[in-house]
């Protein structure tokens, strides 16, 4: 017999990995699992993978007797939400701009399938189950490879015109700054994401290694990674310490725009940053608050987002209730 309960599958497509997963109508998940992309095989080999992903999730819900409506995919990139289509830029996955994944998926699996951008899909995800739990007007960021936003308002992604509505990664926050992968300069991103932190640390150090640095990377700067550099803060570095508290410090100034236009009751803020850094948040929404007009930072919650690397699939599976 039928189980009355509600079931979700979700997939989240990342630069490295792609997640997935079923999850019940309270969130619990039941099943979940990760593969890695290979992006690099191209977007037809992506495509038959997730294709493949869709086909074991639909089997394990039917082996276990879970009722799933339909499949939810969160990619990167814009995502034209009517056809499923990749629409926008995509600089992690080459030649993913243009793919049709919610057609390609239903021709192969037979289910409804509901397509949009992994950050949107994240913040339906800390909406719905996560730390934005009973606000309604939700600004998200993800500080990773890259910087994704999201917007909720009441409750539902805010699209815009042509689908690239919360790229809060692409604002300019100075027009004469470094050069960014979307082309334009200095872009929140182009300071922000892992590589640009790295960046940033390296220029840093190319006079002058630090003793902490020189221990963590074995004197060699190649060895430098956002890990390294973590591991560096943990040990008091003079450098590890400036560099975080310069990323939060544009992400505030960045986010100070973004909160006196759209005036959300919460901003949540995911990435490994916030793991690796527990001020992180708290030092974003100083830089913030100094920014932003009071009246709108008055009632406003800055917080880290609490799903994890679940959030991508989570939201997914969600994106058919939105
Ligand atoms: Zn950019």
């Amino acid at each position: 017999m039928s189980d009355k309960k509600k079931y979700f599958a979700g997939i989240d497509i990342g630069g490295t990995n792609i997640k997935f997963g079923i999850f019940d109508e309270k969130g619990k998940i039941l099943y979940r699992e990760h593969k890695p992309t290979m992006s690099e095989k191209g977007p037809q080999a992506l495509l038959h993978l997730i294709a493949n992903i869709g086909e074991r999730l639909l089997y394990h819900a039917a082996e276990e007797d879970f009722e799933i409506r339909y499949l939810g995919v969160g990619s990167p990139g814009a995502v034209n939400t009517k056809n499923g289509t990749v629409v926008g830029p995509c600089p992690n996955i080459e030649g993913w701009t243009g793919t049709e994944i919610g057609k390609a998926l239903f021709e192969r699996l037979n289910v409804p399938v509901f397509v949009d951008n992994d950050v949107n899909s994240m913040a339906l995800a800390e909406y719905k189950f996560g730390a934005a739990q009973g606000k309604k007007n939700v600004v998200c960021l993800t500080v990773g490879t890259g910087i994704g936003g999201a917007f909720l308002y009441n409750g539902e992604i805010m699209h815009g015109s042509n689908y690239t509505g919360g790229e809060l990664g692409h604002m300019t926050i100075n027009f004469e700054g470094p050069l960014c992968a979307c082309g334009n300069k200095g872009c929140l991103e182009a300071y922000c994401s892992s590589k640009h932190i790295i960046r940033r640390v390296k220029e840093k150090l190319k006079d002058k290694m630090t003793p902490v640095f020189k221990d963590v990377l074995k004197s060699n700067i190649d060895n430098l990674s956002i890990k390294k550099l973590f591991a560096a803060l943990k040990r008091g570095d003079d450098v590890a310490i400036e560099v975080i508290a310069e990323t939060a410090s544009y992400l505030g100034i960045g986010l100070a725009g973004i909160v006196n236009l759209l005036n959300p009751e919460i901003v949540v803020i995911g990435g490994g940053i916030t793991d690796g850094s527990l001020k992180f948040v708290e030092m974003v929404s100083d830089e913030l608050n100094k920014h932003a007009f009071s009246s709108a930072t008055e009632k406003l919650q800055v917080v880290k987002a609490s799903l994890g690397n679940d959030a991508g699939f989570i939201g997914a599976g969600l994106l058919g209730e939105n």
